[in-house]
Parts: structure tokens; C-alpha cells; sequence
């Protein structure tokens, strides 16, 4: 909760200005609001009962001078507080965004990528709710609520004694049901950010759905969340209206009270009309304020328990930085791998590599091959510091890679993965990804290597076709040629291609490889295909079984001998 309030204060603070302004203006309606019950008892006493009108003309324009002041107040302070509240959520949907972002790869393993984004936007919100308008109006009851007391006690202390006993019903009601609220509310936004994952699931795999015909299995799953998610809402705002109706029936009948006894003290002569009026209005004004502020307590705990794990999030350091460390001014592209030993996270119980010894000179092109699950994936994993080995270690040129900056190292490493992600986009977009400077002509030679010029020429609009999101409507070939011309495009001195060519047909796959060993600058490459009859020029076949290698040599030697 600490780390919650002071990450919340910081990002308020960074509105300060915005803040500053609205807190002006609510001031300013608040002494407006606070003036009323003293002009109203003067427009009685002095005016009214002493029966003279031109004291309640002008006391009654000074009422509507205050009443358009007010009102003017309100609309700045609302306009300056929502607009705060709109760049907080902003800046904080961005800081949670980035620090998703910096997250290591095990991280996303035990997490969907459906209910973060669920959460990204609906926590999110929340938060802004409770921080915009609402903020600066519980601020003004709480002044008001405590300004007010004064005034009444300035009034009539004895009657404000009766006022005092509303107090510890709403404050022991707002105590007891705020922490039942904020759980209520947790619960709701969990099942909420499962219904997320259900949704993203069927509509991110809706050709398998519908090939199964799933959808009325999908419909109830979807349901299920949802009406698990109005049942824990269904408490919370149970909970929630428990409160504001104590609040209230304690609040306004305080007042009440108060106008009961007052109507007693003025009957006995101990009170003027006008100061019983006035008394009884700064009550109902006291009584409004604390419940308000009370509700504003409600919605903000209900608030911050939804959104609690954002600052959770937000003070989780990732395993592996994403900057930081040396950078080597040349790369040569040796690689080794030093009784390397390492297992997933997410899967403690499976060694995925035992003790990998693994020396690869510049320039040398090794093939990974082995059964699936064999730990070909895991050892470009950790050559990537996607993930860091258990034990041993991996070196480029020598240096530990944990010793170098992450980002720089993989910008030295060309990766062409097993399910290649196209981003929404052109195609050009997509093959620079990132390198803006890189000219049209060496965006083309790079598809030129990768043999997708050729289908892309064929586009209407060549490199400037814009691709639906993931690239769907691309066939897994022309994905997998767009990919393998993004990672060439950086002429990386590693480069890894894991099942790189596999949806494209024999001949274009030759022809690929025949192409990335043309490269005029060769790079160390590792590859990890199937057939290896069309990877040609390999200077190294590894075998690997259940995380060891199992064989070693040259290419044609093996071919003969593999497993595989
Ligand atoms: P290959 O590429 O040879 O098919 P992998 O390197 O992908 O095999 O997998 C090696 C082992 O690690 C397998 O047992 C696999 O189930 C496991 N594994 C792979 N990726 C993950 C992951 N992200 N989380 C947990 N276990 C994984």
C-alpha cells in the first residue's frame, strides 16, 4: 500500500500545476458555499424580521453574486481536476506500458498477454475515475466538512454537540466496509481480466474455434467470467451503498436533530431565527460534506484495490535489464557456450539443457538438430539473454553476455524466429523495423535475399502494401521471407534463424540459404531447420537430446548418421 500511495503521489505531483488551479477554484466555491448560511441568517434577522427590504435586495444580489461565483468555480475546478486526472492515466497507462515492456521473457511466460492488456485498460481507468473531478469535489466536502464544524461551533456550540454524534456511526461504517470494498473490488477486476483472457483467446484463435465448432463452449466460458465478475461487484456495491446509506441517515439526521433543538432553543428565546436558519444550513452542509468525502473514501479504496497490482508492477525490477553494461566497439561473432545449464521458470522440473559445451568461431555456420524439445529453441533463447543460465556460461568474443548491454547485443544479433510477428504496417515498415534510416534500395536487396522481392513486386502497391495486424493476410511463407529480410537487413554479426524457412517449399528454401552464405560480411550463424538436404555449406551439425549434445561434426558425415 506504501509503495501504491507514493507512486500515486508522485504522479499527482507531476499534475501539480493543473492541480494547483482546480484547488483555487475550490477554494474559491468553497467560501462561497460557506457564505451562504451567514447571509441567509443576516437576510432574516436584519432584513426580513426587521422589516427592511432594502437590506434583503441587497443581501439577495450578493446571494446570486455568490451563487454565479460558485457556479463558475465549479466548472474551472471540475474542467483543471478531469483534465488532470485524463494526463495522469495517461502518463501512468504509459508507465505501466514501459515497464511491461522492460519485463524478462519469463515473466510473459506466466502471464497473459490478454489479461495484461485487459488490465492496461480497465485498471487504468479506474484510477482516473477516482483522481479526476471526484478528487477535487471530496476535497471541497472535506474542507467543507471541517470549515463548517468550526462555523457551527462558532454558532451554537451546544447545538453542535448533536452534530458531533453522526460522526462515529459514518466513520466506523466507512472503516468496517472499506476494507470488505476494496477486496470485492480486487475480485472484480480479476475476474474481469479473465473474461479479457477468454475473449482474447477465441478471437485470437477464431479459425481454430470455428474449424471445431467451439463457439457455444467459448460463449460460456466468456459468461462464466463475466457473472463471477457482477458477483463479486454485487458484494462490493452492496457494501458500498451499506455505507453511503449510514452516512446518510447519520449525516441529515444529525441535522435534523439539529432543527429540532434549535426550534426549542429559539421557542425558549435563547436563539434568533436567523442563527438557527443559518445553523441548521451550515449543518446540512457539514452532514453533505462528510458523506460526500465518505463516498469519495469508498470509491477511491475500491479504486486502489483494483488496481493494486499496477503498483505492484511498477516496483518489480525485471531479472534481466534491458540496458546497462559494456557494449564492444567491434563484434568478430565468436560464441560459446560454457557447461551451460539451465531451466524455465515457468517449468522448474524440466532441465531444458545439461551441461552444453558449445565453441563456435566467426563466421562458422553450425546447424542445431535434435527431436522436438531437445533444447535447439532454448539455447538461442539464452544466446538472445531472453533468459540467463542456471549455471555456466555465454560468451561473445570472450565477453559474458550478462556482462554486456542487452539491447546493444541483440542488436548485433539477426533473429528470424519460429512464428515470425509481422506488425501492423507496410511491408517496407515491417522489414526496416526500427532502422528508419535504412534507404528503399537496401530495404529491397535485403528482400531480394530473402526471396520475397519477388512476391511483394506483385502488390499493387510493392513495399507500401499495408499488412492487417500479425500479418494475416500474408501466407506463412511470405511471412516467414519478410522476416528473414528484417533480420538480414541489420547485417548482424550472429545471425539465428530457428525454423526459419520451414513453410516455404525446397526450392526457395535452397535458394534462402544459398543466399544468406553469399553474404558478403559472414556472419556466425546457427540454424535450426528440419530438412537439413536444403541448408547447404554448413560447417557444423550439433545433435542435442533432452538438453545435451549428443554429436557433433561436419555436415555430411552426419546427415547419414542423425536421429533425425
Ligand atoms: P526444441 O527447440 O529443440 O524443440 P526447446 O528448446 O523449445 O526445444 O525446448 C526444450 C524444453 O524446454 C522442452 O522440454 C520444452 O517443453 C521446454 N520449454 C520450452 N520453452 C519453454 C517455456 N517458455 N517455458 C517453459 N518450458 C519451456
Amino acid at each position: 500500500m506504501s509503495t501504491q500511495r507514493r507512486a500515486l503521489t508522485s504522479l499527482i505531483l507531476e499534475q501539480r500545476s493543473l492541480y494547483a488551479i482546480g484547488s483555487t477554484f475550490v477554494a474559491i466555491g468553497l467560501a462561497a458555499a460557506l457564505s451562504y448560511p451567514l447571509l441567509i441568517k443576516r437576510l432574516i434577522d436584519d432584513g426580513v424580521l426587521a422589516g427592511n427590504m432594502a437590506r434583503v435586495n441587497e443581501l439577495a444580489l450578493l446571494l446570486l453574486v455568490l451563487l454565479a461565483a460558485e457556479g463558475v468555480a465549479t466548472v474551472i475546478r471540475d474542467y483543471y481536476f478531469n483534465l488532470a486526472a485524463e494526463r495522469l492515466t495517461a502518463r501512468l497507462r504509459q508507465r505501466v506500458f514501459d515497464h511491461l515492456l522492460r519485463q524478462e521473457i519469463a515473466f510473459f511466460d506466466s502471464r497473459n498477454v490478454g489479461e495484461l492488456t485487459a488490465r492496461l485498460w480497465d485498471d487504468v481507468t479506474v484510477v482516473g475515475r477516482v483522481i479526476g473531478e471526484p478528487f477535487g469535489a471530496a476535497v471541497r466536502f472535506a474542507l467543507i466538512g471541517v470549515i463548517g464544524t468550526v462555523l457551527l461551533i462558532y454558532t451554537s456550540p451546544l447545538l453542535s454537540v448533536l452534530l458531533v454524534l453522526a460522526v462515529p456511526p459514518i466513520a466506523l461504517t466507512a472503516w468496517f466496509l472499506g476494507g470488505r470494498v476494496k477486496t470485492r473490488s480486487t475480485q472484480t477486476q480479476q475476474a474481469y481480466a479473465e473474461a479479457g483472457i477468454v475473449a482474447e483467446e477465441s478471437l485470437g484463435g477464431i479459425r481454430t474455434v470455428r474449424a471445431f465448432a467451439q463457439e457455444p463452449a467459448a460463449r460460456a466460458r466468456y459468461g462464466q467470467r463475466l457473472m463471477a465478475a457482477v458477483e463479486a461487484a454485487r458484494q462490493r456495491i452492496l457494501a458500498n451503498s451499506l455505507r453511503a446509506g449510514v452516512a446518510f441517515v447519520a449525516g441529515e439526521g444529525a441535522a435534523l436533530a439539529g432543527l429540532w433543538a434549535g426550534a426549542n432553543l429559539i421557542l425558549k428565546g435563547r436563539l434568533t431565527s436567523g442563527e438557527v436558519i443559518s445553523f441548521v444550513l451550515y449543518g446540512f452542509l457539514v452532514a453533505r460534506g462528510l458523506r460526500r468525502a465518505s463516498d469519495f473514501w469508498g470509491d477511491a479504496v475500491r479504486g486502489l484495490g483494483a488496481t493494486q497490482w499496477i503498483f505492484e508492477l511498477l516496483g518489480r525490477e525485471p531479472h534481466v535489464p534491458i540496458e546497462g553494461g559494456v557494449r564492444l566497439a567491434r563484434v568478430e561473432g565468436a560464441v560459446a557456450l560454457e557447461g551451460v545449464r539451465f531451466h524455465y521458470p515457468a517449468r522448474p522440473d524440466v532441465e531444458a539443457l545439461a551441461n552444453i559445451d558449445l565453441r563456435v568461431r566467426p563466421g562458422e555456420v553450425v546447424a542445431l538438430v535434435g527431436r522436438s524439445g531437445a533444447g535447439k529453441s532454448t539455447i538461442l533463447n539464452l544466446l538472445l539473454r531472453f533468459y540467463d543460465p542456471d549455471e555456466g556460461r555465454i560468451a561473445i568474443d570472450g565477453h559474458d553476455v550478462r556482462t554486456l548491454d542487452a539491447s546493444w547485443l541483440r542488436s548485433q544479433i539477426g533473429v528470424v524466429l519460429q512464428e515470425p510477428v509481422l506488425f501492423s504496417g507496410t511491408i517496407a515498415d515491417n522489414i526496416r523495423y526500427g532502422l528508419t534510416e535504412r534507404s528503399d534500395a537496401e530495404v529491397a536487396a535485403a528482400a531480394e535475399l530473402a526471396c520475397a522481392r519477388e512476391f511483394i513486386e506483385r502488390f499493387p502497391a510493392g513495399f507500401a502494401t499495408t499488412i492487417g495486424t500479425r500479418g494475416v493476410q500474408l501466407s506463412g511463407g511470405q511471412r516467414q521471407r519478410l522476416a528473414i529480410a528484417r533480420a538480414v537487413l541489420r547485417r548482424p554479426r550472429v545471425l539465428v534463424l530457428d525454423e526459419a524457412t520451414n513453410a516455404l517449399d525446397s526450392e526457395s528454401e535452397a535458394f534462402v540459404h544459398q543466399a544468406l552464405r553469399a553474404l558478403d560480411y559472414g556472419p556466425t550463424t546457427f540454424i535450426i531447420a528440419h530438412r537439413l538436404s536444403t541448408v547447404i555449406n554448413l560447417d557444423r551439425v550439433v545433435v542435442l537430446d533432452r538438453g545435451r549434445i549428443v554429436d557433433s561434426g561436419p555436415h555430411e558425415e552426419l546427415v547419414k548418421t542423425s536421429p533425425v
